[in-house]
This record gives C-alpha cells, structure tokens and sequence, in this order.
C-alpha cells in the first residue's frame, strides 16, 4: 500500500492515539461540570489550549474549538456576516477556496449578498492590484486561503492586509488555513479569523479551530453555549482537542526538516514525471507537499482507479469534490478542458519515503503505456 493522498487526510501518528486514548481513559469528567472529575478536564483543556496558543503566538482566548475546518469556515464567515449585516453586503474571496468556503458563498449570493472573485495570476497567485480595485465601502470580509488544497499555491497574506489596511481597514480578513498548518510559518497578526483541521497533520479526524481575534466581533451560530465553549454549544471534543494540541506542537517543530524532506521528494517525483507529456501544475510558489500536474490526454479518473487497483492513492484535486467536479482552480488559471480536467494531486509527507517516489513512477509508466502511448502520448 502506498499512500500520497497526505492533503486528503493523514493517517493518525501512533503517540498521538496514545495519546488519545490516555486522555479518554484518565479524564473521564465532562469539561462542563462542576465535581473535581470536571474540574481536572477542565485544566488539562486550558492547558492544551494555552499550548495552542503559545504555538499560534495568540492568546487562548482566540482559539474556538470546531468540528473541523469546514465548520470553521462557516463560523467565521456567516458570524462575519450575521455581526456586520448594518455596515454592508459585499464580500471578496477566490477560485482557490475549498468547497465549504464556496459553496457557502453561493448560498450567499442567493441571500443577496454581492460575492467577488478576485483574479488569479498564472503563477497561482492571486492578482493584488484586482484585490485592490474590488474592494469597496461595504466591503465586510476578505476569505482568501493561506494555502490552496489542490495545487498548494500559497498567497502573501501579509500584502493582502496592507492592502485592507490602506483600502478600508474595518474589513475582516479570513484565511483558511487547513493546508498550511505544519508547512509553512503561520503568522495570524495579519488574520482576523483563521481555520485549521487536526486531520491534516496526523491528528484524528473531528477536531478544527477557528482563530478569533480578540478585537473582532462575530456573531455566536450555535446556542447552548458554555463559558469553556462560548461559540460552540455542547460539550468539547476535550480527547481530541489534548491530542489536536499536541499534534500542533510537533507538526510546528518538526516543519523545516519535514519540509526539507517533501521538496527532496517534490524534486525527484517532478523530475520523473517530466519525460511525460503532460503539465506540470504546481510551480515554486506551491507547498512542496503537493504535485498537482494534468495527464491531458488521459481520464485522471480512470488513472486514479487504475492506480489505487495496485494499491497506489492518489486524488483527482481536492478530496470533497475530487469524485464528480472538474477543477475549478484550473478553469479559472488556464481555461482549457485538456488541462482542468485530467489533474492528479500526489500529496507527500515527511513519512513518504524515495523508494516511494520509484514505486509510484514505475506504477505510472504501466498505466501510462496501457492507456497513452496509442493516443501519441509518449
Ligand atoms: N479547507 C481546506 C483547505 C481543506 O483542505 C479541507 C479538507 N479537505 C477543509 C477546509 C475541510 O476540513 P475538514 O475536513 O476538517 O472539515
């Protein structure tokens, strides 16, 4: 079995189930109550936060626990929208978002809300003099991601809010930032709200936050809520978040070296796939994590099953809609049908190994040579 499907999901680190499970068994108490059992949760959750937040460089206060990014991005963006209805109707994201975030902003647009799509770049990168122009006086929020999920491009979040700052600085600026946690250096003083997820960095699947400013207002979705919890009703995933917090503090430790090692394999794995004509996607202002390229001449949906026939996993682009929809990243960057619907994402890890990098090469010549060579390809 080889696994590079690391932007989909990860598979749980062994200290951290450890973890896990210590946590379930040794806290047995409901964050919430008021007995000594409570009480001991109760301080190992703030500790955990604080934890967070000290990795963040934030204050506890900041960090809103969620089910999951998407959750997250629901959050921050009808909280935004329910706590700011009086000062406008107008919001700016981009093709880049993952389909949580876009699918939210249609519903949006049905509302009566006016969504604008800044313009991306050919490298990926979103268009800053376009951002400027777009935004106006009842412009409330900016949700532009840190890293996109399917080809990986990372966007200066630093330049996007000068530009909030010199165009009109009462906007709130969102970023999700699923795909950036543990790749690269996370800076929130730019950010007003941020989304992160525990599944993407080997933590198990049910646990997000969102990251609140303490200086921004939004509106609470959920009733219910507690003094642990203010946001969010119910009672706190306390086991997952012990470990989530955890997860965060080894993935912030170990980022350079692991990033070291995926540009090591990003560089081997391009290397191998260039003597195919096909395009490559991801360029140098993408995570190495990710290898996005289009098989052009070649259903990537019949190479992604004939892949995962010899136990190779892979994704068509982003895993929540890679089974049905073409990218819509690509539509919108390069406009034509060879490229935007024949993409394959490999995503890496610092567990991937170079013999892997052969494995999936070799893999890819016999399917290559089964379905391309009569087509012209090679
Ligand atoms: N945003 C991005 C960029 C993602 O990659 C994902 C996961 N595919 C999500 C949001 C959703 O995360 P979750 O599964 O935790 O809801």
């Amino acid at each position: 079995m080889l696994y590079l499907d690391y932007s989909a999901t990860t598979p749980v680190d062994e200290c951290l189930l450890d973890l896990y499970v210590d946590t379930c068994n040794s806290y047995i108490g409901n964050v919430n109550s008021l007995h000594e059992l409570g009480k001991e949760a109760r301080k190992k959750l703030q500790k955990s936060t604080l934890d967070i937040a000290r990795c963040f460089d934030c204050c506890s206060g900041e960090i809103i626990f969620t089910s999951g990014a998407t959750e997250s991005n629901m959050m921050a963006i009808m909280g935004t929208v329910m706590a700011l209805e009086h000062r406008g109707k107008h919001i700016i994201t981009s093709k880049l978002e993952h389909k949580s975030i876009l699918d939210l902003m249609k519903h949006l647009e049905d509302m009566g809300y006016k969504i604008d799509y800044v313009e991306i770049c050919s490298n990926g990168l979103i268009n800053l003099m376009d951002l400027e122009k777009k935004i106006r006086d009842d412009t409330i929020l900016i949700s532009i991601c840190g890293v996109n999920a399917e080809i990986g491009y990372i966007q200066p979040l630093d330049k996007i809010r000068e530009i909030i700052d010199k165009q009109n600085h009462k906007i709130f600026f969102h970023s999700d930032l699923t795909q950036a946690l543990g790749k690269i250096k996370i800076d929130l003083s730019y950010l007003d709200l941020a989304s992160f997820s525990s599944h993407k960095i080997y933590a198990p699947i049910g646990c997000g936050i969102l990251y609140k400013d303490k200086k921004v207002h939004i509106e609470k979705l959920m009733y219910g809520t507690t003094a642990t919890c203010p946001y969010r009703g119910g009672t706190p995933p306390f086991p997952l978040i012990v470990t989530f917090s955890k997860a965060i503090e080894i993935a912030s430790k170990n980022m350079v070296s692991n990033n070291e090692k995926c540009i090591k394999l990003r560089n081997k794995l391009i290397t191998g796939l260039e003597k195919y004509p096909i395009k490559i996607n991801s360029n140098d202002k993408c995570i190495p994590e990710i290898v996005n390229f289009s098989l052009l001449s070649i259903s990537n949906k019949l190479f992604v099953l004939e892949l995962s026939k010899m136990g190779i996993y892979v994704s068509t682009g982003s895993a929540c809609c890679s089974n049905k929809e073409d990218s819509e990243v690509l539509m919108e960057i390069t406009n034509k049908k060879d490229v935007y619907e024949t993409s394959i994402r490999v995503s890496l890890s610092h567990k991937t190994r170079e013999e892997d990098i052969d494995t999936f090469l070799e893999k890819f010549d016999i399917i290559w040579n089964k379905y391309c060579v009569n087509r012209g390809g090679k």
